[in-house]
């Protein structure tokens, strides 16, 4: 075992308690006000330049090398979601309907260990650190984009940036990477669908905002298959439709409710025009209305190719050549993607599935938990990707 290895090693009971600690006290977005106290204590302790109240929960610290340099950012999300957790565990939320579901309380858990660390080397760093505690993720709109309004890339500026998410899709201990588009671009839009009620049994006396709702339904899927590139991956669904109460009569309205999952930016800006023109022209052809809201979500994560290699060496030196792999892309969003498009960086997942200990189940379930022997190695990636960085 090197130094950093070993250094880590005594650091492990440390990790976990915080991590538990978090998990005992969970925060919905914007409202980590428990958390980010602790964070910021910590980061003080550790004698970091500390900003509080940023993106109003976020806290910022920053550690300076001995010499000039570059300046890396290294983030963290702190929130929790609104689930009741049903483990039964020593550490289980305390807080009625919150639960950490997806292992921000161990990302804030492991960059905290990580700037204890990388503070005891700061002799050995030229540049800047900014660790980034970041309120809010799991809801659009997130803490990224307004961090980001709030100054966090500048003073100084930020020349890179890294962060991970445990996964428990992959057994505890690989590490999966992939250049290029990591996560997508996840939008939302509901459709509302008028036409005019009345009596089942005389149909041309209403409109029928049912029948009127089904062409739509199926008209949209020719979005994905006839209105753009078929390079293009995209997704439409429709996962809700609500009208009417009854077998006999035909109702007022409609609602329909949809997600549409795209990789690439410039096709995402195109598809309100092509859900409103489809809906409102078929709605329009049986006498009804149809009204669109849309609502963008985060854009789609891309980690750069170079420092995507760079993670991956990093990772093959932490947990072995063998236990790096090569993900796909996931249809799932994350406002890291934010920090992405303003610097170079990469965003990895962190194995953390352990279906002999029964930690398997999946991310935002009730009944979500991970291996903890992950934890270490999380402060080991954090603190080497920082140190080979700046070197
Ligand atoms: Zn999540
Ligand atoms: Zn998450």
């Amino acid at each position: 075992m090197d130094n950093i290895k070993s250094e880590i090693a005594s650091l492990k009971d440390e990790v976990i308690n915080l991590r538990r600690d978090f998990h005992m006290h969970p925060e919905l977005g914007f409202k980590e006000v428990r958390t980010a106290q602790i964070v910021e204590n910590y980061l003080k302790a550790l004698g970091l330049d500390v900003k509080t109240g940023v993106a109003k929960t976020g806290v910022v610290g920053l550690l300076k090398g001995k010499e000039k340099g570059k300046t890396i950012l290294l983030r963290a999300d702190m929130d929790a979601l609104p689930i009741e957790e049903m483990n039964d565990i020593p550490y289980k939320s305390i807080n009625k309907g919150v639960m950490h579901a997806c292992g921000h309380d161990g990302h804030t858990a492991m960059l905290l260990v990580a700037a204890k660390v990388l503070s005891h080397h700061r002799d050995e760093i030229k540049g800047n650190i900014k660790f980034v505690f970041q309120p809010s993720e799991e809801k659009d709109p997130g803490g990224a984009i307004k961090m980001i309004e709030e100054g966090v890339m500048d003073n100084p500026s930020v020349d890179k940036a890294y962060g991970l998410h445990l996964g428990n899709m992959i057994p505890v201990g690989i590490i999966g990477i992939k250049p290029g588009i990591f996560t997508a671009e996840a939008d939302e839009f509901s459709l509302k669908i008028t036409g005019k009620g009345g009596h089942g049994a005389y149909p041309h006396l209403s409109i029928d905002p049912v029948v009127i709702s089904s062409h739509i339904v199926l008209a949209l899927q020719t979005i994905a298959s006839r209105e753009i590139d078929p390079i293009n991956p995209i997704v439409v669904t429709i996962g809700k439709i609500h009208s009417g109460d009854v077998f006999n009569v035909i109702p007022e309205s409609a609602e329909l409710l949809g997600t549409v999952r795209t990789l690439s930016k410039d096709v995402a800006k195109t598809i309100p025009e092509k859900i409103e023109r489809i809906s409102k022209n078929i709605a329009k052809a049986f006498r009804g209305n149809a009204e669109l809201d849309y609502q963008f979500g985060y854009p789609p994560l891309i980690n750069d190719p170079d420092e995507t290699k760079f993670v991956k060496r990093i990772a093959e030196r932490v947990v072995g050549k063998e236990k790096v792999i090569d993900v796909p892309t996931s249809m799932g969003g994350e406002d890291m993607a934010y920090f992405l498009e303003k610097v170079p960086g990469a965003f990895y997942w962190l194995g953390s599935q352990n279906k002999a200990k029964g930690l398997d189940k999946p991310h935002h379930s009730a009944y979500f938990n991970f291996d903890e022997d992950i934890l270490p190695v999380g402060v080991e990636m954090h603190t080497r990707i920082a140190l080979n960085a700046l070197k």
